[in-house]
């Protein structure tokens, strides 16, 4: 990707952070966003820790290399999860990964924490998802434990997304207590997978409230 390419992708994802802390995804400085912009050898641009994702500006990003460090000596510090980003980008082949931290996501992540997955079926907005025609279809969305231990979590990661013996880990996942990540060739497409996700978590949890089913 050359350098009007990279200054595209980064407003927007400038845009997106406005649009995902408007709803209330990124709140807090929370939330970290990616787009690969090379793949040999493979450059990630992401945003950088603890900054709002309200408010972002192009100073607020960095390109990091397969070690999930800086390219350049820039002095800026990548988000603490940029191995899941890297992890992701090179086992799950995304051009883009986007991670929210919602009330539906968190208390869903919770509520379901004990299976391991969360499962929805049945409806018209899991079309939204790649790969996907129609509403009559169930999609799981794998629950990990949260953890502090990044390297060791992008680890895991990494050998769920290459392990045959189970099915795919599709376009996303949620973290115990914590948030969503999603995924997509693009930023469009990782984008269209947050919101159809999370519109998806708030139905599912709105609905067992409802009429008092369990999840
Ligand atoms: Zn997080």
């Amino acid at each position: 990707m050359d350098t009007q390419a990279v200054t595209a992708e980064i407003q927007r994802l400038i845009e997106t952070g406005r649009d995902f802390h408007h709803r209330g995804w990124s709140l807090a400085t929370s939330s970290n966003y990616s787009v690969v912009t090379g793949r040999d050898p493979l450059r990630l641009l992401v945003t950088c820790s603890g900054f709002d994702k309200g408010r972002l500006t192009p100073e607020q990003f960095v390109i990091v290399g397969e070690d999930g460090k800086s390219v350049r000596d820039s002095g800026r510090k990548p988000s603490a999860e940029v191995l899941l980003h890297l992890a992701l980008a090179r086992g799950g082949a995304a051009g883009s990964v986007l991670h929210t931290h919602s009330i539906w996501g968190t208390l869903l992540s919770e509520a379901c924490a004990a299976h391991g997955y969360l499962e929805i079926s049945g409806y018209e907005m899991l079309k939204a998802l790649a790969g996907i025609a129609t509403h009559e279809v169930t999609v799981r969305v794998e629950i990990f434990p949260n953890t502090q231990d990044m390297p060791d979590f992008a680890c895991r990661v990494e050998k769920r997304l290459c392990d045959p013996g189970r099915p795919p880990l599709g376009c996303a996942f949620l973290i115990a207590g914590h948030g969503l990540y999603a995924w997509g060739k693009d930023l469009t497409e990782a984008r269209r997978h947050i919101e159809a996700l999370e519109f998806l978590f708030e139905v599912a949890a709105r609905k067992s409230r409802l009429f008092q089913q369990a999840i």
